[in-house]
């Protein structure tokens, strides 16, 4: 692809109720409400509170994200006064689609434009039995984490549920159901751009949307929210949406974690680790998958291996094995073919299962830590460190 539009992902010219050409996403109408932005009982309550019978969110709820209406006139079963009232006060208003991209191995990129100068990217990873959404729930990240290119760059804001949903929005629109009518996204992970915990409200909002029977109907088992260790959060995820969860781990240990997942100095590893049993009383899958991107001679030495096993003991889970995706001035190389191999082997012996991630759309910059996106910084990272108590607070 040469990273232009797709012109089947555009909506059609003069459909949006604006006549803005087409271009559904660039119309933002200050004062009306995006119905993008969500769930089920938020649009619930939205009816209620403008008069009309409640049950019309579900109706509205499936023209939204089974049909991907971009305009009430699309909306065909709801009275004509309906759909010209919503027309009046609320919108349809994705994120911009400025660019897909495909890669030879399958992987497709979507980018994004949220606001003026910045983007974020969807990536969609096609395997054999499963068809998976990489999405992001931030404009950056605060983080910090030492091999992460998003970290570098530094945080600049949160995106809103139209605009984590809306990802999922057009790649469902851009890639349909297969041949026996089954969705080709059969799964999300929210392991994009972003801390998803630290954008909480916003990130529950919208797997309740991806959850939904009148939306993507996805099982909990197939929503996956990685997250570095925001432990208050992670309670809070297992009380009110208890999806699978993936804990970027990478360190078995506190001192070489504090250094390359800096969170860590608040919430330590014997904390992280009590959390993860709290998550897996009532997690929807009976492991937690611990994410360890391989660091040349930094964490992949077989001693590191063996503290690790000591170290998720009495923590059922398996480990993801992720090759390092180098950038630019990183400091990291990758480990070597030979390390990974050595490393699993210790794991495995020790009965976990460990598996190691393919590195996919390498050609597209889409492989994790890739997603570069583009974030007008507000942290100024070069000029203060942040206050990783307060971001997490
Ligand atoms: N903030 C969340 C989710 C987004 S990062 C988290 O940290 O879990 C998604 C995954 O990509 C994390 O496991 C992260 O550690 C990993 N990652 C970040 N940079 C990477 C890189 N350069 N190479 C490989 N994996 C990377
Ligand atoms: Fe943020 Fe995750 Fe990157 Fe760490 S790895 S900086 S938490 S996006």
């Amino acid at each position: 692809m040469n990273g232009l539009p797709h012109p089947d992902l555009l909506p059609p010219a003069g459909e949006h109720p604006e006549g803005h050409k087409g271009d559904a996403a660039a119309a933002r109408c200050p004062g009306r409400v995006n119905l993008l932005d969500f769930d089920l009982k938020g649009l619930t309550d939205y009816f209620e509170s403008i008069g009309e019978k409640p049950f019309r969110a579900k109706q509205v709820l499936r023209w939204l994200h089974q049909y991907g209406a971009e305009n009430f006139e699309q909306m065909t079963d709801l009275a004509k006064g309906l759909r010209a009232k919503l027309a009046e006060v609320a919108e349809i208003r994705p994120p911009k689609l400025i660019a897909e991209q495909a890669s030879e191995d399958g992987t497709r990129k979507f980018l994004l434009e949220v606001g003026p100068g910045n983007r974020v990217e969807t990536v969609f990873i096609p395997e054999d039995t499963r068809g998976t959404l990489c999405v992001s729930t931030q404009v950056g990240c605060a983080l910090e984490c030492s091999f992460c290119s998003t970290g570098r760059q530094g945080f600049n804001r949160n995106l809103s549920v139209a605009e984590i949903i809306g990802q999922l929005w057009w790649a469902n629109k851009a890639l349909g159901r297969d041949p026996k009518g089954e969705r080709i996204i059969s799964n999300v992970v929210l392991m994009g751009m972003g801390e998803p915990l630290l954008n909480f409200d916003n990130t529950v909002t919208a797997i309740s949307i991806m959850l939904d029977d009148h939306a993507y109907g996805l099982s909990r088992r197939r929503v996956t929210v990685s997250t570095s260790g925001v432990v208050p959060a992670m309670d809070r995820l297992a009380a009110q949406m208890p999806v699978a969860l993936a804990l970027s781990l990478h360190a078995p240990n506190d001192a070489l974690r504090d250094e390359l997942v800096p969170i860590n100095r608040k919430y330590p590893l014997a904390v992280l680790l009590a959390a993860c049993r709290r998550y897996l009383t009532v997690a929807p899958r009976d492991f937690i998958t611990m994410e360890y991107v391989m660091l040349d001679g930094v964490n992949d030495r077989p001693e590191h291996a063996k503290q690790l096993i000591e170290l998720v003991r009495d923590v059922p889970c398996k480990f993801n094995l992720i090759p390092f995706n180098p950038f630019p001035n990183s400091g990291y190389r990758r480990s070597p073919p030979d390390a990974v191999r050595r490393f699993t082997a210790l794991l495995a012996a020790a009965g976990i299962v460990t598996t190691t991630r393919k590195t996919r759309g390498d050609d597209i910059d889409a492989a994790c830590g890739q997603l570069a996106g583009e974030v007008e910084d507000k942290t100024r990272r070069t000029l203060k460190r942040i206050d990783i108590g307060q971001e997490a607070a």
